[in-house]
């Protein structure tokens, strides 16, 4: 009998194009392998999936659509200049929508909820970038972000757009600044902690913030740390900055917090947070043991080709453990977390966005926001739970939203090992009222057929 491996390697990565192209491509196909059969329906070109991108964003239905062009939304030529220069030929959605409502005067608060991947963050930094005083060189935006890594990305999105400015920015996060290094900068995006403690020393003055920006403010707003730090912030700026709240999820618990924390906001919601699975295709397969799921996980990355993959786990040391054993046998493979050194968290993001690591294990710390087009497979070894044990399901409904990033398809896996995962794996699909499809641990031939019908 052949090989196994040779007959079903499944390119499920090859979805995606390598970090080269920023292009607004939807789902690139790089060129096949050798080895690929003709008629695999994996296989398309560039140009198609092009097309793709555009027949959606003129699809009346589709997240990524819209009426106007960025031209028609108030921005300088400058800006315009950075959005071209990122490939942002059209606004998606979110973007046309909030955007008028974001910038029209008097400045009015906002909440806003669009599924994962539909650009929410250009929506936000647009408004920061159309609200500022040029001439003016003090802190005048500040966006908030639950990680570092988040923080970082928004910074970069930001630098993108402001590329043929002067602008001037700044990131607040642990390390980032020298001791007593005063902030000066028209923009600041920073973590909640850092930048409570950097303005409460006087090293970043307040006074001249017009716009206050939460992003994943659901989880901001939620959790105990975070949420105090974001009230604090929030009381010492002065006058009556606007208040703009982002988030793919509303739940109802923060929801009231919400609006009060933005009061008599502009709300907008461009889609139930049940439907903002689509683009991606959920799975699970049944494990005998926590051994068996393990051995199930090395398969998957032996049996198919992912391009770039995360796979979450609850814990700090369980990630530190699977990373280090695959790695034993061969697997490239990296882990973040927490209890990291900043500058390692750096490094570790910085490969995994360079390709250079292909699987990144990590915990709820990256479920949010995370944004690197290549991850076509999100991985669930463990399910999400929250301080009561229940299965937390807006954590779920973020970390799959790792993949399937404006426009592209991805897949994920739920890893179930005993009855009460199983079980937790139902009330999600009872959640979402969406279909979880079993795949075999067994027979990978099926796994890969599976996979394809999807895409
Ligand atoms: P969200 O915050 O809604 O989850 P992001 O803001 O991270 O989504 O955007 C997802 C991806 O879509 C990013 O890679 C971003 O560069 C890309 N993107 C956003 N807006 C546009 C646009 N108008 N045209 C093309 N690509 C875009
Ligand atoms: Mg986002």
């Amino acid at each position: 009998m052949a090989d196994p491996v040779d007959n079903i390697t499944l390119r499920l990565g090859d979805l995606i194009t390598p970090k080269t192209s920023d292009a607004p491509v939807a789902a690139v196909v790089r060129p096949s392998a050798p080895e690929q059969r003709e008629e695999d329906n994996l296989i398309k070109s560039t140009h198609t999936v092009q097309v793709k991108l555009a027949d959606q964003q003129a699809d009346p239905n589709s997240p990524l659509y819209s009426v106007k062009s960025f031209e028609q939304l108030g921005l300088s030529p400058e800006i315009l200049k950075g959005l071209y220069a990122m490939n942002f030929s059209k606004p998606s959605k979110i973007q046309e929508r909030a955007l008028p409502l974001l910038i029209s005067n008097p400045p009015r608060n906002m909440i806003g909820q669009s599924q994962s991947g539909t650009g929410k963050t250009a929506a936000f930094v647009l408004a920061m970038l159309v609200r500022l005083n040029v001439g003016l060189n003090v802190p005048q935006a500040i966006c908030l972000a639950p990680s570092r890594e988040l923080a970082r990305q928004i910074m970069d999105v930001i630098e993108n757009m402001c590329q043929f400015t002067n602008i001037t920015t700044k990131l607040v996060v642990k390390d980032s600044l020298k001791r007593n290094e005063p902030v000066q900068a028209q923009i600041v995006v920073g973590t909640p902690g850092t930048v409570a403690e950097v303005i409460k020393r006087r090293q970043l003055p307040v006074q001249a913030v017009k716009i206050f920006v939460l992003d994943e403010a659901d989880n901001m707003l939620d959790q105990d740390g975070l949420g105090d730090q974001s009230i604090r912030i929030k009381n010492m700026l002065k006058g009556n900055p606007q208040i703009v709240l982002f988030s793919a999820t509303f739940p109802e618990h923060v929801r009231n917090f919400a609006a009060r924390f933005a009061p008599e906001a502009n709300e907008i919601s461009l889609k139930r947070e049940d439907l903002s699975v689509d683009a991606i295709k959920q799975f699970y397969m049944d494990c005998d043991s926590e051994e068996h799921k393990y051995e199930t996980l090395c398969n998957i990355y032996d049996l198919l080709t992912v391009s770039q993959s995360i796979i979450f786990c609850k814990r700090r040391d369980s990630a530190d453990e699977i990373s280090r054993r695959m790695k034993e046998q061969g697997h490239s493979v990296v882990s973040l977390h927490g209890k990291m050194l900043p500058e390692e968290r750096d490094q570790v993001m910085d490969d995994f966005r360079s390709g250079k690591f292909k699987v990144l294990i990590t915990t709820n710390v990256l479920a949010r926001g995370i944004d690197v087009s290549q991850v076509s497979l999100v991985i669930n070894y463990d399910l999400p739970l929250d301080q009561r044990g229940q299965v937390d399901f807006e954590a779920y409904l973020h970390r799959i939203g790792r993949t399937g990033r404006f426009g592209r398809t991805g897949i994920s896996i739920i890893l179930v090992d005993n009855r009460k995962s199983w079980e937790q794996m139902q009330e999600i699909e009872k959640h979402f009222e969406r279909n979880i499809a079993l795949v075999p641990t067994d027979d990978w031939q099926a796994v890969e057929k599976q996979f394809k019908e999807f895409i």
